[in-house]
């Protein structure tokens, strides 16, 4: 079940700059899936953007910070009085937080420790050993809800219906008011990323001013032109994916894809209801690395599927040595209450399942590994995450958040000593900060992650 969305209240002082520090709060919240309240009594958070320019200013500032606190409770503050956390502490020391002003992702850091996003764990990529809270700097565009197919294991057609694809307008403005509030990297999701459009007939729209089809190619060509990453995940490998691969070549968009393949046995890929022939998916995967070598192929498998012999499972294991994918999940199989796959026969004993996953595991492990000690010596764009006190842990066009690796500068030391831990440490004496791109020289590879150092550019 869907969490209902958290709601946030906000009172907004002072002046035009701290208006636009407001707007981008807001947008991000809303971007995450927050709601807002107009009143405190339905608000499970307040947000209280401060003003300190001058007394009366203070003053006002310190008397919104106690009603919101009366009234509510539950307190962050931010602004140019929260530069002078003290004031704010003598006054109201129960404040759950205080930044200074042009701080989003310290006030978004603070939101998500004291109102955690609702989690919908059938949209969210995120695995469901966790999920971790979108930072500023990339978010997820999400482009239809449901899904046309009907794969055994699954239930979210049944919950969630047919496919039905947002308006491309919206969706383009969305991801420019992203881009516009910071946002560096766009990750595309929805249960079927391919198939975006068909439900619409691939109807035209229009974005500033100019029509655009609801269609997938169309979709990344126009997304390719905010200046920010695109990365796409959940794409089904239709045909027309094909189309694709010429924009990541151009780098207009991340060269990576996520291709849910669940298995390559013919057989179990029936009894899944997946349309895929895994002959077809490998002369694609060829297909796509002639076009575009650098790119990060992912995917997901199911092992321990209802019927699932050994030579089936021996079938899998060499696809995933003839495939040759970057990065790859898997998960044993297991019933989920209203999915037909539970009605199969032969179900696989859980201990043939748990040693299938790290066979699998482990043939996927040396390939993954190996992959990742060819790219050192090499020199690419990362994205910067998060910086702590060993350096920056960021990533590349080879690894989305959360569930692929990280690339770490260990050189990317930052925290300026003057800053001690406050939000100004987010900019360092090296220069680095979060949600800027470094070019960086690999120099050593483990089994998920690179390590790197930088490049003077
Ligand atoms: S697993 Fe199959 S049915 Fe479920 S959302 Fe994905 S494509 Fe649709």
């Amino acid at each position: 079940m869907t969490s209902p969305a958290p709601k946030v209240g906000f009172i907004s002082l002072g002046c035009p700059k701290a208006l636009v520090d407001s707007e981008q709060i807001l947008t991000q919240l809303r971007a995450e899936g927050y709601e807002t309240s107009s009143t405190y009594q339905d608000a499970d958070l307040v947000i209280v953007n401060t003003c300190g320019f001058i007394d009366s200013a203070v003053e006002e500032s310190l008397d919104t910070i106690g009603e919101a606190l009366a009234e509510n409770g539950k307190v962050i503050v931010t602004g140019c009085l929260g530069a002078r956390e003290e004031v704010i502490r003598a006054a109201h020391p129960q404040v759950l937080a205080v930044t200074g002003p042009h701080a989003l992702q310290e006030v978004m850091h603070a939101v998500h420790h004291h109102l955690p996003p609702a989690h919908d764990p059938y949209t969210s990529l995120i695995p469901p050993q966790g999920i971790k809270l979108t930072p500023r700097h990339y978010a997820y565009l999400k482009i239809s809800e449901g899904c046309n197919h009907r794969c055994s294991f699954c239930i979210i057609p049944s919950m969630r219906g047919d496919l039905v694809s947002r308006p491309i307008g919206d969706v383009m403005q969305e991801a420019e008011n992203l881009v516009n509030a910071g946002v560096r990297e766009l990750l595309v999701i929805s249960q079927d990323t391919s198939a975006y459009g068909v439900d619409v007939k691939y109807r035209t729209g229009f974005w500033q001013g100019r029509p655009v089809k609801t269609r997938l190619t169309e979709l990344a060509q126009a997304l390719g032109e905010l200046g920010a990453w695109v990365r796409m995940h959940y794409v089904y490998p239709y045909p027309h994916v094909d189309e694709l691969i010429p924009l990541m070549a151009e780098g207009k968009i991340l060269p990576y894809l996520d291709v849910p393949l669940q298995h390559a046995q013919p057989r179990i890929l029936k009894a899944m209801k997946r349309p895929a022939n895994s002959e077809n998916t490998l002369a694609r995967l060829h297909h796509w690395r002639s076009l575009c070598p650098d790119i990060t192929v992912r995917s997901t498998f199911i092992v321990g599927f209802p019927g699932e012999t050994d030579d089936d499972f021996a079938y899998l294991l060499d696809f995933l040595q003839e495939a040759q994918l970057d990065r790859v999940g898997c998960f044993m199989y297991s019933p989920v209450s209203g999915a037909t796959a539970n009605a199969l026969p032969n179900p696989v004993p859980e201990e043939i399942k748990e040693e299938r996953l790290s066979r699998f595991m482990a043939v996927q492990q040396e390939i993954s590994t190996a992959k990742l000690q060819r790219k050192i010596g090499r020199t690419m764009t990362v994205l910067i995450d998060e910086i702590d006190a060993d350096g920056a842990v960021t990533r590349s066009a080879a690894d989305a958040p959360d569930i692929d690796g990280q690339v770490f500068i260990e050189d990317g030391r930052f925290r300026h000593p003057a800053f001690g831990d406050t939000s100004a440490s987010m900019h360092g004496a090296s220069g680095l900060k979060v949600g800027e791109f470094v070019e960086v020289k690999i120099i050593a590879a483990e089994e998920h992650d690179l390590w790197g150092e930088r490049v003077a550019t």
